[in-house]
């Protein structure tokens, strides 16, 4: 018999108090490869920096973790992914970029408020509108990099992603992406990838596909029990393994230098305006951890004759 001290050390932490990290699995002997994403810390993260609306919240943190998704399939440790996502839509423009462990993001109108949907869901499709494109581009370290691009189908993320997957990877995918806010809270970020590899037979592809509703609503099941959890119940009968557990955090990679690097790119006639506008130098801010850098017009000068050289 359970005694209750038992009880409380079988109940579920706060998802808030779980770490972020992806699984890797595999289904049905290998023949499907799937990523279950837990988030909730990354967009959490994500929605403190860049001070979004809900609305933003749910669109970039949906972006940010498709786009995790993409960074951990990398070969190589130098290697990147940078999504854009530009649909005509109010928010704007925004940009993710990810590699083994980590993402960042950027949007051009992080307290867009929009009404709820009927359905008292968040706006994501409206925000983010369906007119543009969502384009890829993996840098593998190599000369050229590999550059994909697809229609919207919705702007609502999952749907584009797993478009992209088909159209330019050529996988078929399952995608779910999902962000819970309350107020400016994200109670829980998740996301379910499965892909099944060639020779996938018919009929476990029609059992993915009957489940997939189970996890249709991803951030509520993540509100209430881990990945690891969940996995068993939605997979159950579908051998699933667990390859490998890799982590992920809201991380940006930027520095002074690489700022030095950016302005010294600008060239002579940028830097010169600056130098001849700005009485007190320049502050620069990274539009991915909104980090400022402060430049004194004796820090230009020095790089105005590095742009000379
Ligand atoms: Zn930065």
């Amino acid at each position: 018999m359970m005694t209750t001290k038992d009880n409380q050390s079988d109940s579920p932490m706060n998802p808030l108090d779980r770490e972020d990290g992806i699984l890797h699995i595999t289904l049905a002997e290998g023949l499907v490869r799937g990523l279950l994403l837990t988030g909730t810390k990354t967009v959490q993260e994500a929605a403190r920096i860049h001070q979004t609306t809900p609305v933003v919240t749910a669109a970039l943190g949906r972006m940010l973790m498709g786009t995790a998704m993409l960074g951990t399939m990398l070969k190589g440790e130098q290697s990147s992914v940078t999504v854009s996502i530009d649909g005509g839509g109010p928010i704007g423009k925004m940009i993710c970029v990810g590699d083994a462990q980590s993402v960042r993001g950027s949007v051009d109108h992080p307290g867009l408020e929009l009404p709820l949907r009927r359905d008292g869901k968040l706006s994501v499709g409206s925000a983010v509108g369906s007119e543009g494109r969502i384009s890829v581009v993996k840098d593998l370290g190599l000369k050229t990099p590999y550059v994909g691009q697809v229609s919207l189908v919705s702007g609502e993320i999952a749907e584009d992603f797993a478009s992209y997957f088909v159209q330019s990877e050529q996988s078929p995918s399952l995608v779910s992406l999902g962000v819970l806010v309350a107020q400016d809270v994200v109670l829980a970020a998740g996301g379910v990838l499965l892909q099944p590899l060639p020779g996938c037979p018919d009929s476990v592809i029609d059992q993915l596909e009957l489940r997939s509703p189970l996890f249709g609503d991803i951030s509520r099941e993540l509100a209430h029990d881990p990945m690891e959890v969940l996995m068993k119940g939605w997979f159950a009968g579908l051998d699933p393994v667990l390859l490998e557990t890799t982590p992920l955090s809201y991380q940006c990679h930027c520095s002074r230098s690489r700022m030095e690097k950016a302005l010294i790119a600008l060239g002579r006639e940028e830097l010169t305006r600056m130098i001849e506008d700005e009485i007190d130098g320049a502050e620069l801010s990274c539009h991915f951890c909104r980090a400022r850098h402060h430049f004194t017009t004796q820090d230009l000068i020095r790089l105005l004759n590095k742009a000379t050289q």
